[in-house]
């Protein structure tokens, strides 16, 4: 293995905990890999140039062939879960490999590969992970990363004609991904019966990411109140992470307590979607039959998850009803992320009673008008010059019109200029998401040797706020005759 992380520090600081928290296991490189991208941003993150992302060290270690180090040997973590809100028990990285982490000048950086073949959490899993899923998420974390919101990032994207089959047989591909950790929620709720580990973890996780946490001196810590602590930065975390979402119009799709960050990120892409016109019950994952992670479940869902993740700290002597207070302040915590979100979107300078009713016909108005999320946003902030191109993304101007009237009342009583409220406006709604008939395209370009759609979508993607000259093309809702992409927890 050569250096290629030369100017960083490298390790695994995961795999001081003890034995139980994770199995050795040597990923399983993909057949003449093919580096489809590689994200200089994240790179640079690490320490790396695009010189270094060029090499075959890179590809090696993008593709499971390599470690970071001869000495650090891969890791699968063991986790378990809540999965559409029944408890699953033990799950695990059934097809993830935590490479190791690399401390650079940006901080230190968890380096996990995605689609790296079987551990022994894969259960009736393959251990692949395929194009079309690595494709989506790739873009949407770099994607999230340009809208501001917290997520796991991906280094690289490699694909190969190793054969994989889920409906349709697909090819297999490997996603590099980097986080300060991967740990969930089921991490916690794996040892929620069990005061040694759950220790040794809530130890590792406060010292390595909530040092403010520690309540007491060293040798004289007090955990319970330390992991009140923690459960309430998570909490606080949480709430603001998931009003981000519902700001931006993203589902999830499958907010399993597996998939909940302890960070407070975004984290496993799997059936997600950014709603095209909007509908508040929108769900994007074409299994979730009874609608659990619909857009406007979101916000409950979490705190539900919240709560199991609060449950499991019940075993280091917390009792209960200190717990549940910690998990109190969610939902102000998410209302007021998510008002001073809308009023950003809406180019307020503050909310105030009364906001609340203008912002709720604002929803039925797109709902009934079967408007698009993004741009009903985006073009509202030049209705003052030409209300046109807003307009016409209503079926009904004229119900569009009732709704301006009040809005342009509210503006009134509001302080800021016109010119300085449109660049606010622009900077708070993005022209550009990750529709899924983009990534479709994307997709359907690169099963065909063809990066170029890839690239162009990476670009606008990474700074979606700002228009791109020859991005005309990715701001565009689906045209009605597209057939719309059945998105399933198949990846
Ligand atoms: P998810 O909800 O997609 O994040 O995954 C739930 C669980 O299934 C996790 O333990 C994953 O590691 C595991 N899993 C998903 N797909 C596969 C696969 N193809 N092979 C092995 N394990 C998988
Ligand atoms: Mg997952």
């Amino acid at each position: 293995m050569a250096d290629l992380f030369r100017s960083a520090q490298v390790g695994c600081t995961f795999a001081g905990l003890p034995l139980g928290f994770h199995a050795q296991v040597t990923p399983r490189p993909l057949t003449a890999p093919r580096l489809l991208h590689a994200n200089p941003r994240v790179a640079a993150l690490l320490g790396l140039d695009p010189a270094d992302c060029a090499s075959a060290d890179f590809l090696a270690l993008c593709s499971g062939a390599s470690r970071l180090a001869d000495d650090i040997q891969p890791l699968a973590t063991v986790y378990s879960g809540n999965q559409f809100g029944v408890w699953a028990g033990q799950l695990g990285d059934g097809r993830a490999h935590l490479l190791g982490d690399v401390s650079a000048a940006s901080g230190t950086w968890e380096i996990q590969l995605k689609g790296s073949g079987r551990t022994p959490y894969s259960r009736m899993g393959d251990g692949w992970a395929v194009l079309r899923s690595s494709i989506r998420e790739y873009l949407a974390s770099e994607a999230m990363v340009g809208l501001g919101i917290p997520t796991s990032q991906a280094l690289a994207l490699v694909s190969s004609d190793d054969r994989v089959l889920r409906e349709t047989p697909e090819t297999a591909a490997m996603v590099t991904r980097v986080a300060p950790s991967f740990i969930r929620f089921g991490h916690f709720e794996h040892w929620a019966q069990s005061h040694h580990e759950q220790k040794a973890l809530l130890e590792y996780v406060v010292d390595r990411f909530y040092p403010e946490c520690w309540v007491g001196e060293a040798g004289a810590r007090d955990i319970q109140a330390t992991a009140m602590a923690v459960l309430a930065e998570v909490v606080r975390r949480t709430a603001r992470l998931i009003a981000q979402w519902q700001l931006v119009g993203f589902c999830h799709g499958v907010m399993n307590t597996d998939n909940m960050s302890i960070l407070g990120l975004t984290l496993d892409y799997g059936p997600f979607g950014f709603m095209d016109r909007f509908s508040a019950g929108h769900v994007c994952n074409h299994s979730d039959t009874y609608g659990r992670y619909a857009w406007n479940a979101q916000p409950g869902v979490a705190r539900w998850n919240l709560y199991r993740l609060a449950e499991s700290l019940h075993v280091l002597g917390c009792d209960i009803p200190s717990l549940e207070s910690c998990l109190q302040p969610f939902e102000s915590q998410f209302l007021q992320a998510y008002h001073e979100g809308l009023a950003r979107k809406f180019g307020l300078s503050d909310w105030r009673e009364g906001d609340s009713a203008l912002a709720n016909e604002w929803w039925t108005l797109l709902e009934t008008q079967q408007a698009d999320f993004t741009l009903a946003f985006r073009h509202l902030a030049r209705v003052r010059e030409d209300a046109g191109p807003w307009l016409a993304l209503f079926r009904d101007p004229a119900a569009a019109r009732v709704w301006l009237a009040r809005y342009r009342d509210r503006l009134t009583g509001d302080p800021a200029d016109a010119s300085a409220r449109r660049l606010a406006m622009d900077a708070a709604n993005p022209l550009y998401v990750l529709r899924n008939h983009l990534a479709q395209e994307s997709i359907a370009a690169a099963q065909q040797g063809d990066v170029s759609v890839l690239n162009r979508l990476f670009n606008v993607l990474r700074a979606p706020y700002e228009p791109h000259p020859d991005g005309r093309h990715f701001a565009e809702p689906p045209k009605a005759d597209t057939p719309e992409v059945a998105v399933s927890c198949s990846s």
